[in-house]
């Protein structure tokens, strides 16, 4: 099931540009343009994170914030808080409200993206982790650091196997080359998002006949699919 992001924003083509991106993520986004549709939004379906502008045309931002976490069933839901420039109280007020982060107007939409990420990431807690897993011929035995196609072992530098087991541990979801710029090569800000196609083309080309189990998603990313016989994109 896609993560679901709800965008409280009034300024439309702001919340359209926003949403637009949040989407190409793969994720499930709502946009409300004032408090009183947020708090409604909230507490009527299962959210995973709100993007919240503090200056709404009723209900301030910090006091929908104060809400949502005075609400014993939107509590623990995470909180982006999103303001003006020169909002020094706000963004204090708010942290200490417990929002979980903060980004300065105007934002790049790509810095948004990223802190999107990171507190979903965070929230999730980790990837589960069994130690050997298989897919028709490939096998990762995490434990070991090995990797196997056809029971014949792969040789693949470190980055190699953390770009597969991140892929795999995500598997069916679209990860950005961002994303994955950020989670694999550690990278506080992405770079030379080729750096990320020319490190899935050795890999492919190490893996074989195993290789189709990394799709390529055009304009997005990269996405590891449990069946290799999906057609092609
Ligand atoms: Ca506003």
């Amino acid at each position: 099931m896609a993560q679901r992001v709800l965008v409280v924003e009034d300024e439309k083509d702001l919340a359209t540009v926003v949403a637009y991106n949040l989407r190409a993520e793969g994720l499930d986004v709502i946009v409300a343009e004032n408090g009183e549709a947020a708090l409604r939004e909230a507490t009527s379906r299962r959210l995973d994170l709100v993007v919240l502008d503090l200056n709404l045309p009723d209900i301030s931002g910090l006091e929908v914030c104060r809400r949502l976490k005075a609400n014993a069933a939107t509590r623990d839901l995470p909180i982006l808080i999103a303001s003006a420039r020169g909002e020094e109280v706000d963004r204090v007020v708010g942290l200490e409200l417990g929002a979980d982060d903060y980004v300065v107007k105007p934002f790049s939409v790509r810095e948004l993206v990223l802190r999107v990420r990171a507190i979903l990431r965070r929230a999730e807690g980790g990837p589960p982790t069994a130690d050997v897993v298989e897919f028709g011929c490939l096998k990762i035995d995490r434990a070991a650091h090995r990797v196997f196609v056809h029971d014949q072992e792969v040789q693949l530098t470190a980055l190699e196997l953390r770009l597969l087991t991140t892929l795999q541990e995500r598997k069916n979801r679209t990860q950005s080359r961002d994303t994955l710029l950020i989670d694999v090569w550690q990278l506080n800000t992405p770079i030379e998002s080729r750096t990320v196609d020319t490190h899935v083309k050795r890999l492919r080309e190490k893996l074989g006949p195993a290789a189709s189990y990394i799709r390529t998603v055009r304009g997005i990313g990269y996405r590891f699919a449990e069946s290799p016989d999906e057609p092609m994109e």
